[in-house]
């Protein structure tokens, strides 16, 4: 269960609503900054081409009498070119030899600009900032008029603010529509997952079949195949381990049943002696229950489902013999049995769990003290070519051919095998070699006598 009290219940659409719009507002600002001046540019060019021509207008006044520079413009004529309901307008007629002709005397001076050409510049008149163009004329070869005209700049601000108004109106409603494409789009976008999420939720908790794929996106399908795999395994270990449940509470039935019968057989005993064999033959249970359970758990330990608990690293497979070899000495005394070890004086490296290797070995030489017979010959082998491999080898009545597959097999045991076994030794073999992915193989020994498996690893990377 998720815990929804510590994560922060933010949604992913409003989280990226929350990162685009200040991104969208900034643009939008840096956007009408530049529509801003845009407009104020055109709206200058405009003002500023119609002052120019109002310069040459002027200029066509300017005619000579009698040698002297005159400006003939009537002061209607002027007035009309002053008139402006919205700027301040000022004009300067000024002749070079005779001073000036018309206008205001205190204007600043306009841009210098060179005979017949007209220039353009920004000044300011009583504290207004203006735009002030001026051109020279040469009426006699003598003389040179220059002519001036300067509008304060309300018009020109006016316009460009307006031009802005009228942009930033529609540019509102698509940063709006925009946030609103965004907000339906991660819904729709996010719909196949939401899906999924309803379909996981409804499954009931033994429901572990993979996810359908349907209509999702690639991001989304690989999250789906990784839940996939991920129910798979976990399906693969719920089975593991339902199995075990039920395999350990079959095979404990029987031990455990002898176990109470002659428990009771002993408490009813007659006589010492009936009771002295009740209780060794309850000894004798207890044993083979114990040894049942720790077989079990040793299964269970290296299950595919285990797989993540096993510590794989490199293994040293000729001081693994060593140490195994030396813990079965007693037995071999015991039993008789010559017990040999061949390992090889450089170090043989595989990579494994030392634990279940451990166990993997121990249960190979059980076997084959067990099978081998009393007084046989084992000998337990480390080979580092053509792969590192260790081998158990006997000379018992060995393994015919069509029984080496089922011996594998978990509870198998072969006909009119004797003692104490409960067919899951070479089951767990099996399942660890598995787990280090290497293989076991069951071969005869010299002479078709007795059995030799072998279990190769794969080099340590
Ligand atoms: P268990 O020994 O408890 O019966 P195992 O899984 O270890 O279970 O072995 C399964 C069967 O394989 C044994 O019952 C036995 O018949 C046979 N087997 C195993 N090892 C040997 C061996 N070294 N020689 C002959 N038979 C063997």
């Amino acid at each position: 269960m998720l815990n929804r009290a510590r994560m922060p219940d933010r949604s992913l659409r409003f989280g990226l609503l929350l990162r685009l719009g200040p991104i969208l507002a900034v643009l939008f600002a840096l956007d009408a900054i530049a529509c801003y001046f845009t407009s104020l540019y055109f709206a200058n060019a405009v003002y500023d081409r119609w002052m120019i021509d109002d310069t040459r207008s002027l200029a066509q006044a300017v005619r000579t009498e009698n040698g002297r520079t005159v400006f003939d413009l009537p002061a209607a004529g002027l007035q009309v070119f002053q008139f402006d309901s919205v700027d301040k307008n000022y004009i300067r007629v000024t002749s070079a030899s005779q001073g000036l002709l018309a206008g205001e005397r205190n204007l600043p001076n306009g841009p210098p600009v060179a005979l017949g050409k007209v220039g353009i510049a920004y000044a300011t008149v009583n504290g207004e900032r203006v735009r002030i163009a001026g051109t020279r004329i040469a009426p006699t070869p003598n003389d040179t008029v220059t002519l001036e005209v300067a509008e304060t700049l309300k018009k020109r601000s006016t316009l460009a603010t307006e031009i802005l108004l009228g942009m930033i109106a529609p540019q509102i409603t698509l940063l709006a529509i925009a946030m609103l494409l965004t907000w339906i789009g991660v819904a729709r976008g996010l719909k196949p997952l939401t899906d999924l999420a309803t379909e996981i939720e409804s499954r009931d908790q033994d429901n572990l079949a993979p996810v359908l794929h349907n209509g999702l996106y690639r991001e989304t399908r690989v999250l789906v195949s990784r839940i996939n795999e991920l129910l798979g395994r976990l399906g693969e270990a719920l089975r593991a381990q339902k199995r075990f449940v039920a395999d350990a509470a079959h095979q404990l039935r029987t031990p455990l049943a002898a176990v109470m019968l002659h428990a009771e057989r002993a408490e009813r005993a007659a006589d010492k002696a009936t009771e002295q064999d009740a209780l060794r033959a309850l000894h004798r249970s207890v044993e083979r229950a114990a040894r049942l359970s720790q077989q079990l758990l040793a299964l269970a330990r290296a299950e595919p489902g285990a797989t993540s608990t096993a510590e794989l690293k490199p293994v040293e497979l000729g001081a693994l013999a060593r140490r195994v070899g030396e813990e079965w000495i007693p037995r071999a005394l015991q039993l008789d049995v010559d017990f040999g070890l061949v390992v090889p004086d450089e170090p043989v490296l595989a990579t494994g769990d030392e634990r279940l290797l451990t166990e993997l070995l121990s249960n190979l030489i059980d076997n084959a003290f067990r099978y081998g017979g009393p007084s046989g010959h084992v000998t337990v082998t480390v080979e580092a070519s053509p792969v590192p491999r260790i081998s158990v080898q006997d000379d018992g009545p060995g393994i015919p051919a069509e029984e080496r597959q089922r011996i594998f097999e978990r509870f198998y045991r072969m006909p009119g095998s004797g003692g104490e076994g409960c067919g899951l030794g070479l089951a767990i073999v099996q399942e660890i070699a598995t787990l280090h992915q290497s293989t076991v193989e069951i071969s005869s020994g010299p002479d078709d006598r007795g059995s030799r498996f072998t279990v190769s690893f794969r080099r340590p990377a």
